[in-house]
């Protein structure tokens, strides 16, 4: 997860803007009317998400006059209000849509941090957070995957959330992400989500969660291919006493650019940490 400032956008002028000329007019009016009931909504938002508790936020399910869920009528129209006037190019909206996607880091998802952000995925989901369809910091810069893995699902409790780019940038004050490399005999990597013990239950309980939910396992491993197999090359050209300082050197830089968590200081630490491939596996071809 790659952390972003939160978005300075206020949330009930966005949706005073996206709103201001829906049509028909009776639509226009019952939104406009849903001004204040937004911004509420958006500060709760806020609260919930700094104290990482956005699976308390059900009541906001509810239809806005308080009557339980349900499909179509007004949520309808909020959910739309996303698609047809925040999307839409020439939209009201799209200048804010266009500013949040711009925010994505070199622009990566700030989910996974390597799939090209090309859509705002809504943390908490429209479907069943229709008041917040169009609240910027529910709305985060990421890729189609990220986007389609996380799904419609509402977060069933504090642990099974994923990681928020715009709240949860601490989640990196920890070294949460290992590489595993594997052989003699035929050399091969792996990664996995393994949060220390001193890191926060409920954090840690996330990392694992972003992590599965997210299939990051899956994306990183094609990464490290090539890398191993430009190692392979590279590193013959050093002297093998001086290859564990190199790979070290390799791990402080890339913590130092991306981070701890990154999958490069992930590898370069196991690769650092393993004195068969200091020794010996640099020079085996890598798959
Ligand atoms: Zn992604």
């Amino acid at each position: 997860m790659l952390p972003i400032p939160k978005p300075a956008q206020d949330a009930q002028s966005v949706f005073d803007a996206c709103t201001a000329t829906a049509k028909p007019l009776t639509a226009r009016t019952k939104l406009q009317a849903l001004k204040d009931t937004v911004a509420k909504a958006a500060a709760e938002y806020d609260t919930a998400a700094t104290n990482r508790a956005l699976h308390t936020l059900t009541h906001l399910q509810d239809q806005p006059d308080g009557k339980p869920k349900k499909l179509g009528g007004i949520n309808e129209q909020l959910k739309k209000t996303y698609t047809n006037r925040m999307v839409h190019k020439k939209s009201p909206g799209r200048d804010v849509y266009d500013q949040l996607l711009a925010e994505a880091p070199d622009g990566r998802c700030a989910l996974c941090g390597q799939g090209i952000a090309d859509t705002l995925d809504h943390q908490l989901p429209k479907t069943h957070y229709p008041l917040l369809a169009v609240t910027p910091a529910n709305l985060v810069p990421a890729c189609r995957d990220c986007n389609f893995y996380k799904g419609e699902q509402a977060p069933a409790s504090a642990e099974k959330q994923t990681l928020h780019p715009y709240y949860d940038g601490q989640v990196h004050e920890h070294v949460w992400l290992f590489a595993r490399i594997v052989g003699p005999p035929t050399p091969a990597v792996s990664f996995c989500a393994s949060p220390p013990p001193e890191m926060p239950p409920l954090l840690a309980a996330r990392v694992r969660h972003h992590f599965t939910t997210l299939k990051l396992a899956r994306l990183y491993n094609p990464q490290a291919g090539p890398e191993l197999r430009y190692l392979s090359r590279s590193l013959r050209r050093l002297p093998t006493a001086a290859i564990n300082e190199h790979l070290r050197e390799r791990a402080a830089d890339w913590t130092a650019i991306e981070g701890p968590n990154s999958w490069q200081a992930a590898l370069y630490r196991a690769l650092a940490d393993n004195s068969w491939y200091t020794k010996h596996g640099y020079l085996e071809p890598w798959k």
